[in-house]
């Protein structure tokens, strides 16, 4: 049994034999084979070895011919493997057999003979572990047809292991199948943790290097509390992990029938719980959780699993959907916040280039380099309007000017769709995200002209503290409790105050239970957390009073180091509840 530690993104314990992917993403799409299949194959599975063959002769050869006989000889070792009956055998016996497919019969068996390999103390064997690995992946990417960005269909539970998944690969996962899923690569608010939590899969990020001690096949629980990944547990683990799963759900069950009601702090103050969505379905998950609207939906999740521009219909229907499940709550939807990580497949072209695309081209700064699209998104919200309480909310404004412009861009919109006799609701608010450090400096300015500020602490943390959000490299250095971050969230809540406008925390941080008595001591009365976090949230305001959240928030305020704010937060919240535990 061999325990790893990574950062958990997606609560909830699973356990289930792994699917490897290692760092071709998603190579393979079948894990199965039907009974009928099995001589198609077996022809398969031997294509791919004499292609795999032929291919490491034609390495042989520009070896040698480049740099001489002695290097070519090199890929004769390669080949001896390739051409290694015993091995061979193996996987046609698992592919008859099993009917595993033979992806998956390659991928176990090569791993397992690379990882006795590896174990020996012998330097010259352990070589050959490398060489089966790339025997591996040379078969791999044969069976596949060279086509690495084909879903997964599947057919029985898994946990996916990977080097990393981006989110729109994420999108794809079918939660069904797909029981748990763990990274080597990844950071706590990057997009493909923050989708995991939207599909309600656990989930565990930034793993490091593990992938190779691992085999297909091989039980593995993924603990997205406490963010372990164990890897052939024990019959004692696996019962605790069934455990733990079994009374998670019974908590679950117990704060959803609290969570019904509108949310009141203990002395009778409302303060709104909304719920953060990426797809329009999820409505649903946060109107059974109890969310009072939706307070942020992430509409470029859209474009995320499919190969065409969505159409202004696609859009409409989207949006109808969400506002016909809150038809009288509020629905905020942002604007398209594309580019950075979230890049869909069919603008690979127009991103990939960038080094740094946290600070290149994203979001509103796409919207407003291409107006056609981002017109075409607001026409059909300003069309769905007419169906309930729709708000508009601009992701990563970084310049009053830049604000402008895309609230001009919107009264274009409405005056088109006015001329051209369609329905809809121009009158509608129009908010901002501040997620920028440019944007909370200034924001009394931004206040005068918007309705509402909706605070985007993911981005707002990576852009005050210079640290990826992705990257767990950084991961020490992105930290949520830092003095800096509550400064720079107290100025812009003031700033609203002041305005006289609302303000909402729609960042992952809103949906730790840590920070919530102090966004309500800095006078934040709206929260939008994911789904799986609503009822969490609203029994923690049920035992809280105003009065305190206020002396937190004071007394979090005077301390300056990021480690000392953490651990008083966490000890108040861990107070108050076993308090209002006792009470009940
Ligand atoms: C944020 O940055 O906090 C936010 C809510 O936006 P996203 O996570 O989609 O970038
Ligand atoms: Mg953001």
């Amino acid at each position: 049994m061999l325990v790893k530690r990574g950062i958990a993104v997606s609560p909830g314990v699973a356990s289930a034999p792994a699917l490897v992917l290692g760092r071709d993403l998603l190579q393979f799409s079948r894990k199965s084979i039907r009974p009928d299949a099995v001589d198609r194959e077996i022809g398969r599975f031997r294509q791919a070895v004499s292609d795999t063959c032929a291919e490491i002769a034609t390495h042989a050869d520009e070896a040698s011919a480049r740099l001489g006989d002695k290097y070519g000889a090199i890929f004769q070792a390669h080949m001896e493997l390739a051409q290694d009956p015993l091995l061979l055998a193996e996987v046609e016996q698992l592919i008859v057999k099993q009917l595993w497919s033979p992806e998956l019969a390659v991928q176990t068996v090569l791993q397992k003979q690379a990882r006795t390999l590896e174990a020996l103390d012998n330097p010259y064997l352990k070589e050959r572990a490398v060489d089966l690995n790339d025997l591996e992946r040379g078969l791999l990417r044969h069976l596949s047809g060279k086509d690495t960005n084909q879903s997964l269909v599947l057919t029985e539970p898994v946990i996916i292991l990977a080097h990393n998944l981006t989110p729109s690969q994420t999108a794809r996962l079918d939660p069904k199948f797909v029981k748990a899923f763990a990274t080597e690569v990844g950071g706590p608010t990057s997009h493909t943790a923050i989708l995991a939590g939207a599909l309600e899969i656990p989930a565990v990020v930034g793993l490091g290097s593990f992938l190779h001690q691992v085999s297909g096949g091989e039980v593995v629980i993924v603990d997205g509390d406490e963010g372990n990944v164990i890897i052939a547990p024990d019959e004692a683990a696996l019962k605790a992990s069934e455990k733990s799963a079994r009374s998670q759900k019974s908590k679950d069950l117990r704060l959803k029938k609290l969570s019904e009601k509108d949310c009141y702090t203990a002395d009778n103050v409302r303060i709104a719980v909304y719920g953060n969505i990426e797809f329009p379905h999820e409505a649903l998950h946060c109107r059974e959780r109890g969310a009072e609207g939706i307070g942020l939906y992430r509409t470029e999740f859209l474009y995320m699993n499919r190969e065409d521009e969505p159409s202004e219909e696609d859009h409409y229907n989207a949006y109808l959907e969400v506002v016909q499940t809150f038809p009288d709550r509020p629905v905020v939807i942002r604007t398209l916040d594309l580019g950075a990580d979230k890049v869909p497949g069919m603008m690979e072209s127009v991103f990939s280039d960038f080094t740094n695309p946290e600070l290149g081209l994203r979001s509103i700064r796409v919207s407003l380099h291409d107006k056609e699209r981002f017109k075409k998104q607001l026409r059909a919200i300003l069309r769905a309007a007419v169906h309930g309480d729709i708000r508009v909310m601009f992701p990563l404004i970084s310049s009053l000017s830049e604000l402008r412009e895309a609230k001009s861009v919107l009264r274009d919109v409405a005056e088109d769709l006015l001329e051209e006799q369609i329905t809809h609701r121009a009158d509608i608010p129009v908010g901002m995200m501040v997620e920028v450090p440019s944007a909370a400096l200034m924001a009394s300015e931004f206040a005068k002209e918007v309705s509402f500020f909706s605070i985007g602490t993911n981005d707002l943390i990576q852009y005050t503290l210079a640290a990826d959000r992705s990257d767990p490299a950084v991961a020490r250095y992105y930290n949520s409790a830092d003095p800096a971050i509550l400064r720079t969230i107290k100025m812009v809540a003031e700033a609203a105050a002041k305005a006289k406008i609302g303000v909402t925390i729609c960042g992952q941080m809103c949906s730790d239970p840590r920070f919530v008595p102090l966004f309500l001591g800095l006078g934040i009365e709206r929260l939008s957390v994911t789904p799986q976090a609503i009822p969490e949230i609203k029994d923690l305001i049920r035992h809280l009073t105003t009065r305190k959240a206020w002396e937190i928030a004071v007394q979090a305020s005077e301390m300056d180091l990021a480690r000392e704010i953490d651990q008083f937060l966490l000890g108040e919240v861990k107070k108050m509840l076993a308090t209002g535990d006792e009470e009940e």
